[in-house]
């Protein structure tokens, strides 16, 4: 329905402007019934729906609806599959339809800086790249149903420590290229009706008050058109924050914060125009809400059941598999320990935490899908204890003992992780690591299944022969989990972040999580494995590693062009095979290494990845398009991408630890990037720029005339040597070192007439 927004706004007291800046309760935004002005709902996300009908908190608490709950993002992230996540996008989107709500809260596009996040179940990725691929197709799929997404926590919240008040302390190449690159393709590619600013600051600054963050680069850089909401209870000063661009409160203020923008207007402090602008960007969605609401909307539990158990198959990371010992056999005995096989863990505690439509036992799940075989189980530990309880350790010794393999299901308990706080340590609970011990020596033939939503250390892995990491794998976990342990599926995740060995391995461990309300990034770029790879250290895992019950060939890399300006594209191509004799899905990726480089770089990014089935025998060809972004740096002088040109590495393959194929390409750049010359510019500086080499060469010659340096050549005795040092001489040092010849009138000049060439020439912006 079209209307006049502007004219409406015309028609609004003060008053009723201000209140539409703040919420009418817990999830509610305040209507104008006067004007027409409906009164929407916004709910909890993102792996589900979590509508509550009574009493509202943010902390999952209080009962909601039932509604499927789909694997974390830490799964979905592992999956790689960005039409998987599409579809769980338009589901989630239906039964926001059928509960008449109009924005679902998320994704999380934060990345996973420390694995003790408490809140990284929530978050898909240390790759800024894969993150914003995998929430720009959630939010693709959710809206496409005419359901509003929230992006979240923009930006910079990678601790729950402090999260409401921690200063994080971030240089600004770092926020661009890891931080806020999470969030830039999302707003870019599939414009999420509305993103959530975090609680906490950024440089100084409260996200909820930061103009740099929610104007500058957000709404006027990335042309963000939807309005910024407030992490729940997010908000400073009410009227800091709407002049920085947060348009909505959440939840209500009960009236303060509409107050305190009245106020804020009366007293000159915050001009209407601005509280108008607010105002534009609220109605817009809202009103879009209200036009694509779709009466009496339902949706099919067992079809979104089924679609959960698919998300949650390919969630999954094959870790480990010596001697083939997965799949496991349809015959003989088979002993399930540990609790978790019947009290599941499927999901993060927090915002997030739903009522599932119904859940899944594993136990009964692997009963169903191994008929033929034996199973019993063992509970091994109380997963309200950590205490180590040897009669269960001694009982489940015993079923070990009398099967032919053992399933073991261990990993975090819920209290372990959850949003509002961090992990202090990696380790799994002390009788889980016992019954692991403990089982490993009666029964050789053993696979451990893992419910975590975030790395562990594994202090016993020698002693197991498979190791499927599960993850949060949401309500329909048991059948996913049954079906990859007895091969009806091959497992095709890979994983979205590094394990690490240990956690002081991790780049982040000497600054997380800060001093008191202050942490520093001082890890810079060196997030996951951009640091493992650059710093030679080998994880448990990498980065982008999973196993399958088949094999993959690649062969015949192609990279369409040699040469490119950085304002072209190459193309990509490489062919896969499935040699082994199943069926199954590869994940390919694709990394960028700057050959050389002036500034400091990490040694390879990913820059591209396709998911392919494949057949047994069936081969593929996948192709990848690489732009600008794929090879570019953030130029914090120029404040913009840039390009350095030089040789760059394509590097095809399974992981980052496992490049099969690689090739080249040459960019050049289209803006060379010069500094303006002055006196202490280095003779280096001015040899290693094209236009500027010539002139510094004579003149070079002209101060040494007479000197025993006149003569020298490239092949002289010493010439190395002379040419060491000059290069780091700034050319006023020319002067000192011979005033006679070279004056400082003449140093002058020079500097002018070098500054001259670079202006004059066409290729060149200064900076
Ligand atoms: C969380 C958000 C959530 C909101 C509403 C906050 O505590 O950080 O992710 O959407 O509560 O529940």
């Amino acid at each position: 329905m079209k209307r006049d927004i502007k004219q409406l706004i015309n028609e609004m007291t003060l008053e009723e402007k201000a209140s539409l800046c703040s919420g009418l309760n817990f999830w509610r935004l305040k209507g104008v019934e006067r004007l027409g002005i409906p009164s929407i709902m916004v709910t909890d996300g993102p792996h589900g729906l979590r509508k509550q009908g009574g009493s509202g908190d943010h902390l999952g608490i209080y009962q909601s609806v039932p509604a499927t709950c789909f694997p974390s993002a830490v799964g979905l992230a592992s999956t790689w599959n960005r039409t998987l996540i599409e579809k769980v996008g338009i589901a989630l989107g239906e039964e926001c339809q059928a509960e008449d709500v109009s924005v679902l809260l998320g994704p999380g596009a934060n990345i996973k800086r420390s694995p003790l996040c408490g809140r990284n179940f929530e978050y898909f990725s240390e790759d800024p790249y894969l993150s914003s691929e995998m929430a720009s197709n959630h939010v693709k799929g959710v809206q496409s149903q005419g359901v509003g997404t929230s992006l979240k926590h923009f930006a910079v919240n990678n601790q729950e420590h402090r999260r409401m008040s921690v200063d994080a302390i971030v240089d600004e190449r770092t926020l661009r290229e890891i931080y806020l690159a999470s969030f830039e393709n999302v707003v870019k590619q599939s414009q999420p009706w509305t993103v959530m600013c975090s609680y906490n600051k950024v440089n100084g600054e409260y996200a909820s008050e930061n103009k740099t963050l929610l104007t500058d680069i957000l709404k006027d850089e990335w042309g963000f058109e939807g309005f910024v909401v407030s992490d729940w209870g997010a908000v400073n000063e009410r009227a800091h924050g709407l002049e920085a661009g947060l348009e909505l409160e959440m939840p209500s203020s009960n009236g303060l914060g509409d107050r305190k923008i009245v106020a804020a207007v009366k007293n000159g402090q915050l001009s209407e125009q601005t509280l108008d602008q607010a105002v534009e960007r609220l109605l817009r969605i809202i009103f879009m809400a209200a036009d694509n609401k779709k009466e009496n909307a339902s949706y099919d539990k067992e079809v979104h059941h089924k679609l959960a158990k698919e998300a949650a198959t390919e969630s999954m990371v094959l870790l480990k598999n010596d001697d083939k010992i997965l799949p496991l056999k349809k015959e003989g005995k088979v002993a399930i320990i540990g609790e978790f096989a019947v009290k599941p863990r499927y999901q993060g505690g927090g915002s997030s935490h739903i009522n599932p439509t119904k859940l899944e036992n594993i136990y009964e799940e692997i009963e169903k899908a191994a008929s033929g075989v034996e199973v019993r189980y063992a509970k091994g530990y109380d997963l309200k204890s950590d205490s180590i309880d040897e009669q269960l350790i001694e009982e489940a010794k015993e079923v070990a003992n009398q099967a032919d393999r053992a399933v073991l299901f261990v990993g975090l308990p819920d209290r372990y992780e959850s949003e509002g706080y961090d992990r202090e340590h990696l380790r799994i609970p002390n009788n889980h690591l016992a019954l692991i011990e403990a089982i490993a020596e009666v029964q050789p033939n053993l696979v451990v299944v893992l419910s975590n939503g975030a790395p562990i250390e594994m202090s016993w892995l020698p002693k197991v022969k498979g190791l499927l990491e599960g993850y949060l794998g949401g309500q329909a976990l048991g059948g996913a989990i049954a079906d990859l342990l007895f091969g009806n599926e091959s497992p095709s995740g890979k994983l979205a972040e590094t394990f690490p060995q240990a956690l002081s391995h991790n780049p982040s461990y000497l600054n997380f999580p800060g001093e008191e309300d202050k942490v520093e990034y001082k890890e810079g770029l060196f997030v996951g494995y951009r640091y493992y790879d650059t710093k030679g250290i080998e994880p448990l895992f990498p980065f982008g590693y999973g196993l399958s019950y088949t094999n993959f060939e690649y062969s015949n890399l192609i990279i369409n062009k040699a040469e490119i300006l950085d304002t072209e594209e190459v193309e990509v191509s490489v062919t896969v095979k499935n040699t082994g004799d199943v069926t199954g899905k590869e994940i390919v990726q694709l990394y960028v290494r700057d050959v050389k480089s002036t500034v400091i770089r990490p040694v390879k990014e990913l820059k591209g990845f396709e998911k392919v089935e494949l057949q047994p025998g069936e081969e593929r060809t996948v192709t990848f398009t690489l732009d600008k972004r794929a090879f570019a740096y953030y130029n914090v002088e120029l404040k913009d991408w840039h390009v350095e040109s030089g040789l760059f590495e394509i590097l095809v393959g399974k992981s980052s630890a496992e490049i099969i194929l690689d090739g080249t390409v040459n960019v050049k750049s289209t803006v060379a990037l010069f500094k303006l010359v002055h006196r202490n510019t280095t003779i280096g500086d001015l040899m290693a720029n094209p236009i500027l080499a010539p002139i510094t060469k004579e003149m070079l010659a002209k101060a040494n005339e007479g000197s025993p340096f006149a003569n020298m050549s490239e092949d002289s005795d010493g010439y190395e040597m002379f040419e060491a040092m000059m290069k780091f001489m700034p050319l006023r040092a020319m002067v000192s070192f011979n005033s006679e010849k070279f004056t400082d009138d003449l140093l002058n000049n020079l500097i002018e007439d070098l500054n001259q060439a670079l202006k004059n020439s066409s290729m060149v912006q200064t900076v």
